[in-house]
């Protein structure tokens, strides 16, 4: 069984994210970046997959810039057995990527298609969902726990009310969720095994994807800087004001 993974190169989650002064994006200039927490997730799941003998091959995809070729050895080093990178410099919105993928999985017909739930750079969570309705295949969304078995998934995803168990079939889209597993700290051994993995290259337009933006960004801003607290004497004079100046109970 062959498992497609998704990885998208983001602004690593412990840099605190600056906007641009022109208020148009993010600055990502001189900013650390990390493989997608998520899709590490998503990498991991697929890699147990394989050493539990239920996958034979993962292949990771990113699209992106030429540096996007990082995320993919990170991959390999944790265990994926080759990459294709999507180059192009121009901005990718989600339909653009599910577009991509899309005709990725109809070359490399998949049994499994493993995204994060979503990308902590732009927070949409629409990739995996756009892609399920192009391939018109099954989709589980924010996984915690997958077991599979007969050409089915089984699939526990975390919703509002708490955990919800479903089945699919094969082939399918699963979008994964925090809780589904603790990845697994690359090792320099395998890091240097990774360089002599395959990382095949090509480009939307050599996809025939059109990638053109639907959506314009109008502006991007700071959250509201939080005004200072203060301390009250006593219980009493700290619900007098949740009552009367907050206004909150
Ligand atoms: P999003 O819909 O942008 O929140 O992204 C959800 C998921 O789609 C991510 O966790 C990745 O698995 C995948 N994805 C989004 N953009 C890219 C990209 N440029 N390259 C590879 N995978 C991506």
């Amino acid at each position: 069984m062959k498992i497609l993974v998704a990885v998208k190169r983001v602004v690593d989650y412990n840099v605190k994210v600056r906007v641009k002064s022109d208020n148009t994006d993010v600055e990502t200039a001189h900013v650390k970046m990390s493989m997608n927490p998520f899709d590490e997730i998503a990498v991991e799941e697929a890699v147990r997959l394989k050493e539990a003998g239920l996958a034979t091959e993962i292949v990771v995809i990113s699209c992106g810039s030429t540096a996007c070729q990082e995320t993919l050895r990170t991959a390999m080093a944790m265990g994926a057995d080759r990459g294709i990178l999507v180059e192009t410099d121009a901005l990718l919105q989600p339909l653009a990527v599910a577009k991509i993928l899309k005709a990725l999985v109809d070359q490399e017909k998949p049994q499994l298609i493993m995204l994060g739930k979503q990308a902590i750079d732009d927070d949409c969570g629409q990739t995996g969902q756009m892609l399920a309705a192009l391939t018109d295949l099954s989709q589980a969304t924010f996984a915690s726990k997958i077991t599979l078995s007969d050409g089915k998934a089984q699939v526990t995803r975390e919703v509002d009310e708490g955990l919800e168990t479903i089945a699919i079939t094969l082939p399918a889209i699963i979008t994964v969720d925090l809780r589904l597993n603790e990845p697994r700290y690359v090792t320099l051994p395998n890091i240097m095994k990774a360089k002599k993995k395959q990382i095949d290259i090509t480009t939307p337009l050599a996809l025939g994807i059109d990638i053109t933006p639907r959506l314009t960004t109008l502006k991007v801003t700071e959250p509201p800087k939080r005004s200072a607290g203060i301390m009250v004497p006593d219980i009493t004079t700290l619900i007098d004001k949740l009552k009367n100046e907050a206004k909150v109970i």
